[in-house]
């Protein structure tokens, strides 16, 4: 078999429907509660795994948005946050969302989840360039809902982004996010 050279991701179709890029989403609770939402959609759609994030610029309107890929893509990296980053990244022109060339801010820039960043997507939220991360479930509502591991983070995980500049607020809509992982368990898909 031939060596790859590239790789394509995509988000499923039903993102242009369930989505209004033109809408402000100006409070913590309106940017998480899309994120939830998408991660609704992507279970009932069975497009992927229980989980959705969205990338809000300054303006408070979306940049991009994400849901989980793994098992369509065949792809681990694939999860909601790091989705969201990457096309984020491709539509701005920008490796570090919240700068421009020269280094100048251009934030703040937020990244809202429907749960925890895993340990892969935590490393991505340090150089994708964001000033704010907003949770809406916890990861032991993630273990104890779901199959999914987390995987190991440092003990003061949210001193480490805050230490470099990423502010987080976590339990945003907690129980609306937990619904969806609570869901997803019970229809025992696999694990994403
Ligand atoms: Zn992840």
């Amino acid at each position: 078999m031939m060596l790859k050279a590239q790789v394509h991701l995509t988000l499923p179709v039903w993102v242009h429907e369930a989505v209004d890029a033109t809408r402000a989403h100006p409070s913590d609770e309106d940017k998480v509660a899309l994120a939830i939402e998408l991660s609704r959609r992507n279970v009932d759609a069975q497009t992927g795994g229980p989980f959705g994030a969205a990338v809000f610029g300054p303006d408070d309107r979306i940049i991009a948005v994400g849901v989980n890929r793994v098992v369509p893509h065949t792809c681990s990296l694939a999860h909601a946050e790091t989705m969201a980053f990457m096309l984020a990244q491709q539509r701005t022109q920008r490796r570090r969302l919240n700068e421009d060339e020269a280094g100048n801010s251009l934030g703040p820039v937020t990244l809202a989840t429907s749960a925890q960043p895993c340990c892969q997507c935590y490393g991505a939220s340090f150089w994708a360039g964001i000033d704010h991360l907003l949770i809406g479930a916890r990861s032991e509502d993630v273990e104890a809902l779901t199959e999914f591991d987390e995987g190991p983070l440092p003990a003061d995980w949210t001193g480490e982004l805050e230490r470099r500049g990423i502010q987080v607020r976590r339990d945003i809509l907690r129980d609306r996010a937990r619904g969806v992982l609570a869901d997803y368990g019970q229809l025992g898909g696999p694990n994403y």
